[in-house]
Formats: C-alpha cells, sequence, structure tokens
C-alpha cells in the first residue's frame, strides 16, 4: 500500500504541494472547505501534470499521478486518517490553522508529523493547539511559490519541535526534490522573508529619499548585482499587497522595521502590480507580466553596497542569534530568490569594513535602529576578518599573500591578481626598475594556473595611478636609449594585451603620460572620480612614446587622440567616461570594491573563451576584416576543445551555475 499524506488547504500553495507528493508516489488526501476549491486545484494539478509530462519530466503516465490524489470536502479526520504526515496551507489566520491541528491531532496516527506551509505566523502558538505528547512532531514546512518550480523548502524549529521531526521533513523534502535549509526558532519570516524586506526596504528608501529612482535601483540589482528581478519588479510580481500583508504581520511579531511609504500607498491605491494592470511598473492588462523597459545604464552609478548592506545586516543577524547557519542562510537566498550568490557571499566580496560603513551612513541619515550594524559585523571588522581582500570573512578563502617589489606590490588574492604601482613618494612614475618588475610580474601571471589568477586588476598607491615615465631618468639620455625605454614601455603593454586573462585598470588619481599609456593596454578601465586623466608629453617637449599615439587614437578616435595628445591638456575621470577612455567612473572609496567585484564576476567566465574572446579583439583589430574573422573562427573553434563548453551547456540544461576550471 502506497503511504499517505494529508494536505489540507488546496489553494495556491495547497494544489502544488499535493502534486508533488503525488509524483513522488504518496496518496493524497486532499482537502479544502468546498467542492468548487478541491474541482480547480485537480484542474490545475492535470494541467501541470500535463505540461511536465509534455517534457519528459515525469516517470508514470499523469493520469496514475492525478488518481493518487483524493479530494476530502472540509474534513481533516478523514484525511489525516492512516497519514504519516499533515502539510497544512489554508488561509493566513492562526484560529483556522490551529483548529486544523486540534482536528489532525485527535485523528492522526500517534506518530504522524503535523506541518504548516504557514509563511508569518508562529509555529510554537500553531503547535500549541495540539497535545504535549505530539508537540515535538510539529514544524513549519515551508515551501515557496510556485511549489513544484522552486527548489527550497524552509524547515522551522517551534519550541517543542524535536530533532527527529526535523530530519524526517527534510527526507520528505529530498523526496520531492527539494532542497532544504533549517532555520532554529520560528522568528518573523524565517530567513528568506527577512532578507527579502530588508532588501525591499533598502530599495524603497533609496527612492523615497530621492537617492535615486525606480528604474535605477532595479537596473543595478539586475546587471549589477546578478538578481532575476530588482527589487520594486519583484514586488510587482509577486503582489504588492502579499508584501504588505507579510511586512505586516512580521512587524506585529516584532520585526523592526519602518515601512516605506510608496509601498503601503500603493497597498492604499490597490495598485498590486502584474495582478492589477499597475504596480511601480504599467502592464498592458490586469494578470498579463510584461518586462518593463529597464536599461543597464541608470544603475551604473548606484553603490549596490547600500543596497544590500540591509540584507546583509539581517543575515548577520540570523547567524549570531544561531537561527540559522551562515551556509543554511545563503542558500536559502540563493534557492528562495534565486540570487547567484548569498547575502553572506556578497558581504565577503564587498568587504565586511563597506558594509558596516554603509549601515553606519543608513543609520546615521534615517534613524531606524534596524540599519544599525549587527555586531557581527562590527566584531568582524574590528578583527580584520573583511571576507575576500584578508582572506577570511563568513568564509575562508586561499589566503591573500603579498609580494613586495622595489616598485610595485603583488598581491595574490585568488582568483584575482594585484599589481599595486608603488613608488607613491614619485607619483608612482615609471622607471626602469618598474618596466623590469612589471615585466616579469606580467610573466608570472601568465605561467599561474586560472584557479589562482582568473583576472588581474593594476592599481596604485596614494594619489596617483601613474603620473607617467620618472623624466629624472630623461637627463643624459642618448637616442638610442630613448628607443629602448619606449620600447620598454611597449613591451609590457603588449604583455598585458597578450595575457590570456582579463587585465582591469582601477585609475585611482593621477593617469598621466606612460601612466595612461599603461591604462590603454588594459582591457577594462575603471576611474575614481578623482582621477585626472592625459597625455601631457608636449609640455615638456615630447610626445608619448609607449603607444599613446596608437591605442589613444584606436580607443576614442583621432579627432579626441589629436586634441588630447596635441593640446597636452588633462580631462577629468567623467570626461573620460563621456569619450569612451574610461569604462565607468565611482566614488574614490569604491574604487577597490567596483574593480574587485567586477574581477569576481569575470572570474565566474569560462577563462579560455575569455582568453579567445580577448585576442580575437584585440588581432582581429588589427587585421584585414576577412582576415580577423577567419582569426574569430579559428579561435571559435579552439573553445570546442574545452571542458568548459561542456560544463557551460550541462550547466544550462540543468539550470544550476556553472563551474568552469580552464581546461
Ligand atoms: P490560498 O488562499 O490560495 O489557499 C488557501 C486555501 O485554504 C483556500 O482554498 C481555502 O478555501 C482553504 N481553506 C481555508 N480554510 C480552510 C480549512 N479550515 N480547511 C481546509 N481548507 C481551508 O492561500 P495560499 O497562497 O495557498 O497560502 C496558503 C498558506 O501558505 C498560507 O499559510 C500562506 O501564508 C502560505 N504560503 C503562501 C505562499 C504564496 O506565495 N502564496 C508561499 C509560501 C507560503
Amino acid at each position: 500500500m502506497a503511504k499517505k499524506v494529508a494536505v489540507i488547504g488546496a489553494g495556491t500553495m495547497g494544489h502544488g504541494i499535493a502534486e508533488l507528493f503525488a509524483i513522488a508516489g504518496y496518496e493524497v488526501a486532499l482537502v479544502d472547505v468546498a467542492e468548487e476549491f478541491l474541482k480547480r486545484a485537480l484542474q490545475n494539478i492535470e494541467l501541470s501534470l500535463k505540461k511536465l509530462a509534455e517534457k519528459g519530466q515525469l516517470k508514470e503516465d499523469y493520469t496514475v499521478i492525478l488518481s493518487r490524489i483524493k479530494p476530502i470536502v472540509n474534513d481533516v479526520c478523514k484525511a489525516v486518517e492512516g497519514a504519516e504526515l499533515m502539510v497544512e496551507a489554508v488561509i493566513e489566520e492562526i484560529e483556522t490553522k490551529r483548529k486544523v491541528f486540534a482536528e489532525a491531532d485527535r485523528c492522526a496516527p500517534p506518530n504522524a508529523i503535523l506541518a504548516t506551509n504557514t509563511s508569518s505566523l508562529p509555529i510554537t502558538e500553531i503547535s500549541e493547539a495540539v497535545s504535549e505528547r505530539r508537540r515535538p512532531l510539529v514544524a513549519g514546512m515551508h515551501f515557496f511559490n510556485p511549489p513544484p518550480l522552486m527548489p527550497l523548502v524552509e524547515i522551522i524549529r517551534g519550541k517543542y519541535t524535536s530533532d527527529e521531526t526535523v530530519k524526517k521533513i527534510a527526507e520528505y523534502a529530498a523526496q520531492l526534490g527539494k532542497q532544504t535549509v533549517v532555520v532554529n526558532r520560528d522568528v518573523p519570516g524565517f530567513i528568506v522573508n527577512r532578507i527579502l524586506a530588508r532588501l525591499n526596504d533598502a530599495a524603497c528608501w533609496t527612492v523615497a529619499r530621492g537617492e535615486a529612482d525606480i528604474i535605477a535601483v532595479d537596473s543595478a540589482l539586475r546587471y549589477r548585482v546578478g538578481l532575476p528581478m530588482g527589487a520594486f519588479l519583484l514586488m510587482d510580481y509577486v503582489g504588492i499587497d502579499v508584501i504588505c500583508f507579510i511586512g505586516d504581520a512580521m512587524a506585529k511579531r516584532g520585526f523592526k522595521t519602518h515601512p516605506c511609504h510608496l509601498i503601503t500607498e500603493k497597498c492604499q491605491q490597490k495598485k498590486y502590480g502584474v495582478k492589477t494592470g499597475e504596480g511601480f511598473y504599467k502592464y498592458p492588462a490586469p494578470g498579463k507580466f510584461q518586462w518593463p523597459d529597464i536599461p543597464k545604464e541608470p544603475g551604473e552609478k548606484l553603490d549596490i553596497a547600500a543596497l544590500l548592506a540591509p540584507a546583509i545586516n539581517e543575515a548577520a543577524y540570523l547567524v549570531r542569534e544561531g537561527i540559522a547557519t551562515k551556509e543554511d542562510v545563503d542558500k536559502a537566498v540563493r534557492l528562495g530568490l534565486n540570487w547567484p550568490k548569498g547575502p553572506l557571499e556578497l558581504a565577503d566580496e564587498l568587504g565586511i569594513d563597506v558594509v558596516v560603513k554603509v549601515l553606519e551612513a543608513w543609520k546615521a541619515k534615517t534613524g531606524f535602529e534596524e540599519f544599525a550594524p549587527d555586531p557581527l559585523l562590527v566584531q568582524m571588522a574590528s578583527s580584520n576578518k573583511l571576507g575576500r581582500k584578508t582572506g577570511e570573512g563568513f568564509y575562508v578563502y586561499s589566503k591573500a599573500e603579498e609580494k613586495r617589489l622595489e616598485t610595485l606590490i603583488i598581491r595574490y588574492e585568488p582568483p584575482i591578481v594585484w599589481i599595486v604601482l608603488n613608488r607613491p613618494e614619485r607619483l608612482n612614475a615609471i622607471n626602469q626598475k618598474m618596466v623590469e618588475e612589471l615585466s616579469s610580474a606580467l610573466d608570472e601571471i601568465s605561467r599561474m594556473d586560472f584557479e589562482r589568477a582568473r583576472a588581474v586588476i593594476i592599481t596604485g598607491t596614494g594619489r596617483a595611478f601613474s603620473a607617467g615615465a620618472d623624466i629624472t631618468g630623461f637627463v643624459g639620455t642618448t637616442p638610442l636609449l630613448a628607443y629602448k625605454l619606449s620600447r620598454g614601455l611597449h613591451e609590457i603593454t603588449e604583455k598585458i594585451e597578450k595575457l590570456d586573462r582579463p587585465v582591469i585598470c582601477a585609475l585611482n588619481g593621477y593617469t598621466l603620460g606612460g601612466g595612461l599609456e599603461l591604462a590603454l593596454a588594459c582591457d577594462i578601465r575603471i576611474a575614481s572620480e578623482t582621477a585626472i586623466l592625459g597625455q601631457p608629453e608636449v609640455n615638456i617637449g615630447l610626445f608619448p612614446g609607449g603607444g599613446g599615439t596608437q591605442r589613444l587614437a584606436r580607443l576614442v578616435g583621432l579627432a579626441r587622440a589629436k586634441e588630447l595628445i596635441f593640446t597636452g591638456d588633462n580631462i577629468s575621470a567623467k570626461d573620460a567616461e563621456r569619450i569612451g577612455l574610461v569604462n565607468k567612473v565611482v566614488p574614490p572609496e569604491r574604487l577597490e570594491q567596483e574593480a574587485r567585484s567586477l574581477a569576481l564576476k569575470l572570474a565566474e567566465k569560462p577563462p579560455i573563451a575569455l582568453a579567445m574572446a580577448k585576442y580575437s579583439i584585440n588581432y582581429g583589430y588589427e587585421a584585414p576584416l576577412w582576415a580577423a574573422l577567419d582569426l574569430e573562427a579559428a579561435h571559435f573553434g579552439i573553445v570546442f576543445s574545452t571542458e568548459d563548453l561542456y560544463e557551460g551547456v550541462s550547466a544550462f540544461l540543468q539550470k544550476r551555475k556553472p563551474q568552469y576550471k580552464g581546461k
């Protein structure tokens, strides 16, 4: 005889949960208060099963699966008879739920587990509706909508829940093909809804305070953080009424929050999002979703640390309080919200010190207590556990190591290598020694395996990236030596262009003459707002000899290059961005973090495909079109010899994140 489960409530969640258990081979007793609700639920299940069958995802005929679901009108007692598990998914009302639990307790076998799918109600209070003997068998089993598609189940302990019950629910979830996280205390919102609430708050207050508009926030979250949807769009998608309802329920149970008026106003106006045809965005008709136009550009200027810090703060609270492990917090957010990384992984990337600073700023400008940095973050920041950059944050990374040369600091921060120009007293002017050291550093990186060096960042210490070639070395130079000096710079810049991994230049200040020529060879340039760029050689009777006459023209066009070189004028970072000389300009305090985030993003891409793309672009640019296209075809062919291509396609089909090895 097949094992039996009871699902109480056949609405949005209940019917999906019933479907999952039926697919897994269970007899399912599905209860609702009226025949019509059950009929609709069965129709929906049938539709969904047919779709799965068409995709070849069912092992049995869909009618066999459907026949395992027995609809029962308004009789919890009959449904739980002989069942080993009940999952309750009735409306979100404590008294209704308690009644269901009391009745189930009376009729279910003594060792049956009684679980609730509640999103916001306390498990403990629900479990107190059953006999003391049963309480250890009561827990939260929180699915996400729609249950057949969403891969996560949060298992929530109430005050009485036993370890055995948690373990068994995890086993049930595994049979349904779900992954689980354990929430050790029934705090309002558990993990996922708490963290989402903080992101929504941060997004909303950023707009409400006039710091950015809705599109800029959603653009930054989508394109810079990699979330599937920005906060506002997701609220529209889920239903702003649901957001208000859950928010209220959480606040009533003590979740510290200041409801943001942009959200509550939408609820008052009944502009709930997709379902009503308008929320933060407008849709073609009620219930008809269409992607709004959210371009990449408006999000470029936003500080993603500021948008993410409140969510990270919440995650830190959950960990410090022992409510969930750091791994489970990150996993819950990755699977429940489809973030590419969990909040604590993101914190390690941004830098814990950066997160603390941003939270202090949030607290100072809003006065909201919930933005005050969690003690765990403060303690980590003060003990130098800053994340990736120090080798340890929430997680431990390969230790960052530093090598100090005469003119450079090489920092190995796998998978990034930093080359830091380090002659601050001379504004990092490039002398013969620096040329030699840069040359051997680049050689060394080209020999490193991809695990340790996927991307390179070049930056400078002090006020300059590099103010140019060290002209003190020019005195008494013969034409032949000057020729060699020029060729020396060419050699380094060519090494950068030929390096089989991306090189990012983070321009932290003066980027002049030879400094700019070095930067021109990098694949991507990010500049601090304080950076000053120029080719001022003509001012001392020279002209650029380190590649400037060629690369500047290729990058910004002949006319602009001539203007810069002939006048010798310096330009601001913003002007440089406008003419395409730098990719992006950021405030000085964010330069390091932006460069690191970009490098880590590139580090997740297939290294050989990146290298081949770089070569196709760099070499192809110098060749006639037909030769360049042929080169592209050859490089394209090389990628087909890699394991990474197989990994990329498999991961795509399996809907998981690819793990590239550079093989
Ligand atoms: P819903 O309103 O779609 O469905 C609830 C169903 O329960 C309705 O069909 C209703 O007729 C039925 N019902 C009410 N009283 C009942 C009773 N005494 N006995 C049997 N059936 C009864 O709601 P939903 O969205 O499916 O939510 C159900 C539960 O799941 C709630 O606790 C909710 O918080 C939680 N939840 C919802 C979502 C979501 O995104 N919708 C996600 C996770 C968890």
